[in-house]
């Protein structure tokens, strides 16, 4: 029988996108999510990019009888866990939301994995939890911290992770650390929408270019940075859900393991070169002002790609062009839907 994943969150941004690229080398799919920050309709356009339609079912990763019955009626081989919550800003104001859902959740789902046998784990980390980096470009070694609720709840799953690891070596365990995902599938269909006003700044440039919104306010321009302004590793979702593959295959080759790595380019783009870059894609004029820093951010943050490139054969290779293109298109769709009503 096909091999099932259980891909929790699979249809929200970086869920969706590896749920395309695993329907398409063969995988069966099946997709756990409370559309708590989605919605079902991303089914569909999954289905018109890769003619296969991913099994879903609707429900919490912290409810275990669900969970149970998962597992007893698929035959799942391995779990790509993406849902959890991800706002930082609204981590500081519901701190129990976010244990609950993140913390909790991944210790139920683990609980549920480990009854039914399954030790095949890819976990989405996150370059949050370096904190203020204290040298660039940023390996695995680097000494872990975080300033919010959201950045622990990553740095505590990676702890349960790996104390799940050293009691029971036969786990095979991938956490993930994304540096900053951005873009959107090529064909328009798949990408990122958030609810609300975005707090990511792609998106919220994305807005400012079909005229949304009126402009970018940019968070500091006296940063130690070469134009003043954050810098950052943006990585295209695409290749990004490449890095999922190649990390679920590494782990289904080996008899165990506990691999913590990188996932960005290893180049650092500043907000104003993303604005620059977002304009060309779109032809449209980004207007924009600077404000005061924010509060909590970082001046620079890029990745060292090498374990990546070393232990999973992989790289990113998306430029930010193709990400801004592939951003666009996938605006220009959204924008022309809700016109459309
Ligand atoms: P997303 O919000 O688009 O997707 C998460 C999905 O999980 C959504 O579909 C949501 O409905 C679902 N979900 C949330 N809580 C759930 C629960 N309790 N039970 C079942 N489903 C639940 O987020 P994303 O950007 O695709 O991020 C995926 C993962 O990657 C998250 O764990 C996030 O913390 C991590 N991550 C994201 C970024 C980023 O910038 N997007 C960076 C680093 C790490
Ligand atoms: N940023 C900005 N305006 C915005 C959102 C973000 O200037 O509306 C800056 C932010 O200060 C940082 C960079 O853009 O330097 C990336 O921010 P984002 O929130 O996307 O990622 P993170 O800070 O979590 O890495």
């Amino acid at each position: 029988m096909t091999s099932t994943i259980l891909v929790t969150g699979g249809t929200g941004y970086i869920g969706s996108h590896t749920t395309v690229l695993l329907l398409q080398a063969g995988y069966r799919v099946l997709i756990l999510d409370n559309f708590c920050n989605s919605d079902a309709s991303v089914l569909d356009r999954i289905e018109h990019i890769c003619g296969i339609r991913p099994d879903v079912v609707e429900g919490d990763i912290r409810d275990a009888a669900l969970l149970e019955s998962l597992f007893a009626h698929h035959p799942i081989t391995a779990i790509m866990h993406f849902a959890g919550l991800k706002a930082v800003g609204e981590s500081t104001q519901k701190p129990l939301e976010y244990y609950s859902a993140n913390v909790g959740g991944s210790v139920c789902l683990l609980q549920a994995a480990q009854n039914a046998g399954v030790k095949t784990f890819v976990f989405s980390s996150s370059a949050t939890v370096y904190g203020d980096p204290v040298n660039l470009p940023i390996t695995e070694t680097h000494p872990r911290s975080t300033t919010n609720p959201y950045g622990h709840t990553k740095l505590v799953i990676e702890d349960i992770l790996e104390s799940l690891y050293y009691s029971e070596p036969e786990w095979r365990i991938a956490r993930l650390r994304y540096f900053n995902p951005v873009g959107a599938h090529p064909s328009g269909l798949i990408g990122e929408a958030p609810q609300g006003t975005p707090n990511n700044l792609m998106p919220y440039v994305a807005q400012v270019a079909t005229g949304l919104r009126p402009q970018v306010q940019v968070f500091g321009n006296d940063y130690n940075t070469p134009d003043g302004t954050g810098v950052r590793d943006y990585i295209h979702v695409m290749d990004l859900a490449q890095g999922h593959l190649a990390a679920l295959r590494y782990c289904q080759q080996q008899a165990q393991t506990l691999l913590t790595v990188n996932l960005g380019t290893g180049k650092g783009f500043s907000v104003l070169e993303m604005i620059k870059a977002f304009e060309a894609a779109s032809g449209r004029p980004i207007p924009y002002g600077i404000t005061p820093r924010r509060p909590g951010d970082i001046a620079a943050c890029w990745a060292d790609t090498t374990l990546a490139a070393q232990t999973l054969g992989w790289t990113a290779g998306l430029d930010i062009r193709q990400m801004c293109e592939d951003a666009w298109r996938w605006e220009m769709r959204r924008a022309n839907q809700e016109a459309a009503g």
